[in-house]
């Protein structure tokens, strides 16, 4: 078993790409630290619980060699937000819309795992985590050529966009290492200017305090009400930064079950989500990446949207237009 036998073996398993960066202490793993310092984790203690361990996976495994990260794309045909002028539509971040990619990537990765133990003729340790684990999987992605950090400071892959899952197995096994992405953002700033809460702060730095994502998921209690105008209609995460590179303009779309919108969730309007009974929004949450936010949190969300939705509809009535002018 190799490298290039490993990024077969993910290819077949429905993997969109599969790298393989060294696990080493990389110079760029520093700036979590500096991140947390300044504040911008807000209420995400558990980050700074695992700094230590974030800033190198050799804390998470002592013998680690190398870090295998997968990609996965969960792009699907639906419209971007930012083309829907509907003040009254409920927006949803595109990675929410279907199965929980946590559970779904981590059952493929077992089998990769699994086939990987199979095929090699040593021993070796090895742990996967999707998302979740003490790991910076965005500097091990860009270390193993999965893509470059973006000022958006998601992940692009110059083919696949930034519509990706990340996983990875971090192993014991020498394995070959792939070159590092480039960084192709040149001379763009979209994602900056285009950040309803100015959350970007600099290049690649996100203040999550600002961010809708953060607002909307892990912030419990009420939304600062400096940032509601910013939410908009969002009613969980935010898309925009993403929705404005260009190097989604083109991004390929999954057919893969697994991220199709449900329909609960699906092209629905700000007055639809608050009519939700308890029983449908919990069917929606079920196996749902929503269901962090909780049913709460969602309802605290679409309040704000239809708050925001309202202050619209004033504004325009007072301009005299029609509510899509
Ligand atoms: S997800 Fe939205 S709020 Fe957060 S940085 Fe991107 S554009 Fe700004
Ligand atoms: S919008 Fe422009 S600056 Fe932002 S991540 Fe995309 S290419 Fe980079």
């Amino acid at each position: 078993m190799n490298s290039a036998g490993i990024k077969q073996k993910a290819a077949e398993l429905g993997f969109d790409a599969c790298g393989i960066a060294p696990a080493e202490a990389h110079a760029e793993l520093a700036f979590f630290e500096r991140w947390l310092a300044q504040g911008y984790a807000g209420e995400m203690a558990y980050l700074a619980r695992s700094a230590d361990r974030r800033a190198d996976v050799r804390r998470v495994m002592p013998s680690a060699r190398a870090v295998i990260v997968t990609a996965t794309c969960y792009n699907t045909d639906r419209p971007y937000s930012i083309e829907c002028a509907d003040p009254e539509r409920a927006h949803v971040s595109r990675y929410a819309w279907g199965d929980d990619y946590h559970e779904v990537v981590a059952r493929r990765l077992d089998a990769l795992l699994a086939w990987m133990h199979a095929s090699s003729a040593e021993p070796f340790q090895a742990c996967r985590y999707v998302d979740t684990g003490p790991v910076q999987e965005r500097v091990y992605a860009r270390r193993g050529g999965i893509g470059w950090i973006g000022r958006n400071s998601c992940v692009i892959n110059p083919t696949l966009g930034s519509w990706l899952f990340l996983g990875e197995i971090i192993c014991s096994l020498p394995l070959e290492v792939d070159q590092p992405a480039l960084d192709r953002c040149g001379t763009c700033t979209l994602c900056i200017e285009a950040c309803p809460t100015r959350a970007i702060v600099a290049p690649g730095v996100v203040d999550a305090t600002r961010c809708v994502s953060y607002l909307t998921i892990e912030q419990r209690g009420e939304i600062p009400e400096a940032l509601i105008p910013g939410v908009g209609g969002r009613v969980y995460g935010c898309d925009v930064c993403q929705e404005v590179c260009p190097w989604n303009l083109a991004a390929p779309v999954s057919g893969d079950r697994a991220w199709q919108p449900r329909r609960v969730w699906d092209r629905r309007t700000i007055d639809e989500l608050s009519c939700l009974s308890d029983a449908d929004l919990r069917e929606g949450l079920r196996g749902s990446p929503m269901a962090r936010a909780t049913r709460r949190g969602i309802r605290r969300n679409v309040a704000v949207a239809r708050k925001n939705a309202e202050s619209r509809r004033r504004d325009v009535a007072a301009r005299g237009q029609t509510p899509h002018g």
